[in-house]
């Protein structure tokens, strides 16, 4: 789960990382009598989940309520990547002398806890250590057992230099007992900016939260923001679905994460563009077909859906009803090639055949025939 900027910050002030001053508006009135009482210059900055918020025109220095009401109203109108903006920080405005990087990160390469930090920050952190000579470092911080600071440290003295690296290290046990804590994937400072008076502030929070930990902290629960999510996918959630859509035309229907996959990687080698991932998991609920097939109908680029069922858990008889029951609910008028193999699959071809849907227990054909009618078939209107 991604936290916005300012529930990130909010987090880092409780670990005792120093944060500009700043308050989060919603209106443009809001932010001019916010620009005002930091003394009439701040930043404004849209609160999206998109990275590079920067380049795309989501931060504004702004000086005086005049400006600060007109910064505000364009960023309002604004979609960055692909949200729209609805909120935003209104930040005191920083003299900055540098902006640098540091994060902490589950690495599975560690195993463990990685900390990354360079000299130059402020933009995508991958962008900087594309850069040759790259001034990016990166340390195991933690395996298991309790973190290096002594590493740390030196790391920090490396990268950061003097000016910086002593102030530095306190924030990264303090992102360290975040990440802990709130079984976080990442935490973000970029820039971690040292401001012409010498001192050193998370002008930026990036956190990511271990969906999997949720469940134990009630709190940052409640933080989810509705845009992480599509509205299909937040369906596909509520059904027990575990659905992700990316560009293409073939939808796909599979059982089983693994053969998701492997559906998605044959239709791609057979030259065709999968519309998504999805996978209606291990059970033999009809009513999963049915939101599947809702979902992908919904989506006008998709001309063809291929449905790919190996039955062990799963019933295939149960898969064709759904399929017949979906057929009968939704108006489906786009083709379908479905593949049933497994348990019961006898029973469940003979009820698709009943109904004339053609079916059949090859993969590799029914993906090659997903593909020759994508290239064939019309363009939805
Ligand atoms: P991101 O692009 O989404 O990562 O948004 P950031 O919050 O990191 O802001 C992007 C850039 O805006 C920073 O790297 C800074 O260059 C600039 N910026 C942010 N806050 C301030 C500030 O208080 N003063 C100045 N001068 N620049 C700022
Ligand atoms: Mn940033």
């Amino acid at each position: 789960m991604k936290l916005l900027e300012y529930q990130g910050r909010e987090l880092f002030k409780r670990y005792g990382i120093t944060v500009p001053r700043a308050t989060t508006v919603n209106g443009a009135d809001e932010a001019a009598l916010a620009v005002d009482s930091l003394g009439g210059v701040g930043v404004i900055k849209a609160q999206v989940l998109a990275g590079s918020r920067g380049k795309a025109g989501g931060v504004r220095i702004v000086r005086g309520a005049d400006e600060a009401r007109a910064a505000a109203r364009a960023l309002f109108g604004m979609t960055i990547g692909d949200y729209s903006v609805e909120k935003l920080l209104v930040e005191e405005l920083l003299d900055i002398e540098q902006e640098s990087y540091l994060s902490l990160m589950l690495d599975r390469s560690i195993p463990g806890i990685g900390c990354v930090a360079s000299a130059s920050g402020g933009e995508e952190i991958e962008r900087i250590a594309a850069r040759t000579p790259s001034p990016v470092r990166k340390i195991a911080l933690a395996r298991g057992d309790g973190p290096d600071w002594d590493l740390c440290s030196s790391m920090l003295d490396e990268t950061l230099g003097p000016a910086i690296a002593p102030k530095a290290l306190p924030m990264a046990k303090g992102l360290h007992q975040l990440l802990f804590e709130n079984d976080c994937l990442l935490a973000e400072i970029n820039p971690l900016v040292r401001t012409r008076d010498g001192s050193v502030v998370a002008a930026d929070a990036k956190v990511v939260v271990d969906d999997n930990g949720l469940w134990r902290h009630e709190k940052i629960r409640t933080l989810r923001n509705r845009e992480e999510f599509s509205p299909d996918e937040m369906e596909a959630r509520a059904a027990g679905l575990s659905f992700v859509a990316i560009k293409g035309t073939i939808g796909c229907v599979v059982n089983g994460a693994g053969l998701a996959m492997a559906t998605m990687d044959t239709i791609k080698l057979f030259g065709g563009h999968p519309a998504n991932f999805l996978d209606v998991g291990g059970s033999s609920n009809p009513d999963k077909i049915l939101v599947a097939l809702r979902i992908l109908l919904r989506n006008m680029h998709i001309r063809v859906i291929l449905i790919n069922i190996f039955g062990g858990i799963t019933r295939c008889d149960d898969i064709a009803n759904g399929i017949l029951m979906a057929r009968r609910q939704l108006s489906i008028t786009i083709p379908m090639v479905i593949r049933l193999v497994g348990t019961n699959d006898e029973a469940g071809r003979a009820l698709l055949t009943n109904e004339g849907l053609k079916n059949s227990t090859d993969m590799i054909a029914a993906v090659r025939e997903a593909v020759t009618l994508d290239k064939t078939a019309e363009r939805r209107p």
